[in-house]
């Protein structure tokens, strides 16, 4: 079993581009009590980025091993790459903290089989797609054949958006971090009455 019930597990979904990890890092920076779940991955690493705090960056084959072992909670190939989370991180995070989860709507699907779990599902989309285009060229992360892959994806990817409890549009930064505030506060109030009524 994955969750006592008490603390959160808090997926965030998007289409790339949307601002997931800025929000993301904004949620644990004001939040001790969250965690970011740390993926594995066969992409390879950014220039930025850092394995093990961003991501667990391993080959192929180990990834095909974890796989059979049953080791993921969930896993899936995106942009060609292989990206899951390990039962075994989450296990061990979830007994003491507030989990969040950037995973994409396939992972959120595997995710939610798990009955016993917590999960808040939120799905963050902006109502202007070629602003998208513009942030994924301006993070400069990517190379134009991965951007035109991720931009490609946008259509199918807000196609999932019902399987998520609130859809949150970012068209301001700060008013979106305070939507998922007030979605964090509501769901805490939920799990730890302060009053019980008999
Ligand atoms: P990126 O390559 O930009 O870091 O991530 C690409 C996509 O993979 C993003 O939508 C991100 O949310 C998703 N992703 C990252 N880690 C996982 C994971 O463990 N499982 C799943 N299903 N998706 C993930």
């Amino acid at each position: 079993m994955l969750s006592d019930g008490e603390n959160l597990m808090l997926i965030l979904s998007s289409p790339s581009g949307v601002g997931k990890t800025t929000l993301t890092k904004k949620i644990q920076q004001k939040y001790q009590s969250f965690k970011i779940s740390v993926s594995h991955t066969t992409r390879l690493p950014r220039s930025n980025e850092v394995d093990g705090v961003d991501y667990h960056f391993i080959s192929n084959e180990r990834f095909e091993e974890l796989i059979k072992k049953n080791d993921f909670y969930e896993h899936a190939k995106i942009f060609g790459n292989y990206y899951g989370t390990l039962k075994k991180n989450v296990d061990e995070v979830i007994k003491k903290n507030d989990i969040l989860f950037d995973i994409d709507w396939q992972g959120t699907k595997q995710l939610s089989k798990f009955k016993n779990l917590k999960l808040i599902k939120i799905y963050l989309i902006t109502g202007d797609k070629e602003e998208i285009k513009k942030r994924l060229i301006n993070r400069n992360q990517n190379s134009p054949e991965e951007i035109k892959k991720r931009f490609d994806a946008f259509d199918d990817d807000i196609k999932h958006w019902n399987d998520y409890d609130y859809i949150i549009i970012n068209k301001n930064l700060e008013v979106c971090f305070k939507q998922i505030e007030n979605i964090i506060s509501f769901n805490k109030k939920i799990s730890k009455p302060s009053h019980i009524i008999l």
